[in-house]
């Protein structure tokens, strides 16, 4: 780019950010709330044998939505006794009848595909754009894919059949809710498994609203039970000594407290963790569609993604431009009501949450990080972040090494490719990467150098039930999606 046509883009924003507002937009769908959600178990709703119910607010306002029943021990144990009373029937199902059912879920989801956006929204406090066209068509395209595979397993390893492990539970973290159901119930089912499943504490209601879809779809009592709660509820899943298998989506410190919980068991488990990928950009790529990328990077779904791009490696030669076309572009970043329809970052999770990004942003400042955030109106009510970037940043810093799970990027420059891939692989972490680059070759050398499950080029955040996800290091291993999320489901035989 010549020096001439980056120094008219400020010229551009000055003429037009100051002069023109959105209307607000607001979406208006009813998410068809109960006031109380009790279990769901053996097919049906029971109350919780604790007699605790907690609520689940909407970081939007503050406000409660509604009240969860706080599964214990003995209601955790009568989800695994109907889980396992429902496997034999259901395994030995045709693949292509346990098909119809994924297909009939997957089908019935999209029909109330709006419903359950708003109720995402409300209840975790993503922009609605992100539940109704992302979250949702996601989680509806993991149940068609698997439901494609539930007729084939037998084609999934060339003369191997693959049988299922049995009951399974399932965990599942609060910044995708319905999302990381989805990636989770598909393949179980569709490899013949039955499930006990817990979602988030702050995230319950989409997953609860998911047993009416389950129920609507006709599938056997016993096939899938939701018990909800917090942490130790979460722990009785795990210990059952019905499960054969864990599958755990979460932080690092909770994944390796599993881990040491399950040694010597003999339960299958995945482990799903935390992130702190390298966005890495060079001279020579396009330059704003990198700033695009650099964006959708970290400040999707508020930067609460595993995977989201929270370190930014810029070369050095382009670093002063690439940061003052950045600075402009979050300028033009709407952070406001999750609700509204224009509205690109939401509100942040939890107030538990939106503490801790508080405090490693105060962290990276008192630690001599220079810290820029985009002039923004936040909410007098609910959980708001303004989109923060750190610049001075140096590897031994807490803001370059943790996980900050909010909207805040920490930018490190580097000269040569091999500088950048020690940089990025400078991390106990090994989820996710991005490279952008004009040269294929350099594609090839850095995602085979990269430290990371997954690495994007010239694109980023980008998901597919074909294509699997997952991490090394202390992001954890298996697979979720593609053929070799199945294969964590099931034993060849
Ligand atoms: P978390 O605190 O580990 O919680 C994850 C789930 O585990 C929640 O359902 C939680 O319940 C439950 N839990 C808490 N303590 C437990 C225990 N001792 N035994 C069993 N279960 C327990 O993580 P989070 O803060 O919700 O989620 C954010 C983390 O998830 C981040 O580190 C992120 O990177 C990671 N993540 C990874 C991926 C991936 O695919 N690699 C995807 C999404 C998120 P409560 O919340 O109800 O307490
Ligand atoms: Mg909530």
């Amino acid at each position: 780019m010549s020096a001439k046509s980056r120094t008219r883009t400020p010229a551009r924003e000055l003429l037009f950010g100051n002069l023109w507002e959105y209307d607000p937009a607001p979406e208006t769908a009813s998410p068809h709330l109960q006031d109380r959600y009790t279990l769901f178990v053996n097919g049906k709703w029971v109350a919780p044998k604790t007699k605790k119910f907690f609520p689940s607010i909407s970081p939007r306002n503050g406000e409660i939505l509604a009240e969860i029943g706080q599964a214990g021990a003995a209601d955790v144990d009568a989800a695994y006794q109907s889980a396992a009373a429902a496997f034999p029937a259901w395994s030995k199902l045709p693949g292509a009848e346990r098909g119809k059912y994924l297909y009939r879920i997957a089908r019935l989801l999209q029909d109330r595909a709006r419903e359950f956006a708003v109720a995402e929204t409300l209840d975790g406090g993503k922009p609605i754009k992100e539940s109704r066209d992302f979250d949702v068509p996601m989680a509806a395209a993991h149940f068609f894919y698997h439901a494609g595979w539930a007729d084939k397993l037998d084609c999934v390893m060339p003369g191997k059949k693959l049988a299922p492990l049995g009951v399974v539970g399932q965990i599942i973290p609060w910044n995708f809710p319905l999302l990381m159901l989805a990636w989770k119930l598909a393949p179980a089912l569709a490899c013949g498994n039955t499930v006990v499943l817990k979602p988030a504490e702050t995230t319950s209601i989409t997953c609860l609203k998911f047993a009416t879809i389950l129920q609507e779809a006709g599938l056997p009592p016993g096939v899938v039970n939701f018990v909800t709660g917090a942490g130790e509820t979460g722990a009785a899943v795990v210990n059952h000594p019905l499960a054969k298998k864990i599958a755990f989506t979460g932080s690092t410190a909770v994944g390796k407290g599993i881990q040491r919980a399950l040694a010597g068991s003999g339960k299958k488990l995945t482990l799903e963790l935390g992130g702190k990928a390298a966005n890495i950009i060079f001279e020579d790529a396009a330059i704003d569609q990198a700033v695009e990328g650099i964006v959708n990077g970290i400040f999707f779904n508020q930067g609460h993604v595993c995977c989201a791009g929270s370190r930014l490696l810029v070369q050095e030669s382009i670093a002063s431009s690439v940061l003052q076309k950045l600075k402009i572009r979050l300028r033009s970043l709407r952070v406001g009501d999750p609700m509204d329809k224009n509205t690109d970052i939401g509100a942040i999770n939890s107030l538990k949450q939106w503490e801790k990004i508080d405090e490693l942003v105060k962290t990276g400042v008192a630690e001599g990080a220079e810290l820029y955030q985009a002039p923004c109106v936040l909410p007098q009510r609910g959980y708001y972040y303004a989109a923060s970037i750190f610049t001075n940043v140096s590897l031994s810093h807490r803001i370059a090494q943790e996980e900050i799970f909010g909207p805040v990027l920490s930018v490190l420059t580097f000269r040569t490719p091999e500088e950048a891939v020690e940089k990025a692989n400078n991390t106990p972490f090994g989820l996710s990467a991005g490279v952008w680059t004009d040269k294929g070759s350099l594609i090839l050398k850095m995602s085979s150098e990269l430290k990371a499950g997954v690495v994007w080029a010239n694109t980023y955040n980008k998901f597919d039930p074909t294509s699997p996800f997952g991490g090394y290091k202390e992001s954890g291993f298996g697979r979720e999606g593609g053929k070799q999320g199945l294969l964590e489901y099931a034993e060849m035989v």
